[in-house]
């Protein structure tokens, strides 16, 4: 699932037909990459939850952007007058572990060998559920850091060092 709405969660059929949709571009990308074989530096590792990986231990696809966890708050910039009413809030459909492990295993069962799950704990991406699916699932998983969307951010801003003050402090020299 690689678009978020700021219109709240997705329903679990929208989050199902995105998950079947990343899985056939997976298997269409690999199709269409198979002849060439990716190189990487001497002792690269992918990070998944629960050891490093050598890339070349990954004998197939890799889901590269699902979300196997995910709880976006809701979009709380002001609605015009004339807006409809919201939906009612309804739990996101990741809040059922068993239902998402049973879509991770599905999709292990047509080949898929590693997930990046593209969400962060300000997505109120739940990390111990995250390992549940993983284990249950017997799936490389590979979780994300960092943060995402600004009116999502915690409220105190990230240190010094940090990839958004290093762009605040390279605009700052160019002045
Ligand atoms: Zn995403």
């Amino acid at each position: 699932m690689s678009r978020h709405s700021d219109r709240g969660p997705l329903t679990r059929r929208q989050a199902l037909a995105l998950m079947s949709a990343g899985a056939g571009a997976a298997a269409f990308s690999a199709d269409l990459f198979a002849q060439k074989t990716p190189s990487f530096p001497r002792g690269s590792v992918i990070r998944t939850l629960f050891k490093d990986v050598p890339p070349a231990d990954i004998d197939g696809p890799i889901l590269f952007h699902e979300h196997l966890s995910i709880e976006l708050p809701p979009n709380l910039n002001p609605r015009p007058a004339n807006a409809p009413p919201p939906p009612p809030a309804q739990p996101p459909a990741t809040a059922n572990v068993d239902l998402i492990v049973e879509e991770v295993k599905a999709a292990a069962k047509d080949g898929i060998r590693c997930i990046v799950d593209g969400g962060h704990p300000d997505m109120k991406r739940n990390l111990e559920n995250l390992k549940a699916i993983a284990t249950r699932a017997n799936l490389l998983v590979v979780a994300s850091g960092g943060y995402y969307m600004e009116r999502v951010y915690p409220p105190k801003p990230p240190p010094i060092g940090t990839a958004r003050s290093v762009k605040s402090e390279r605009t700052q020299t160019r002045r």
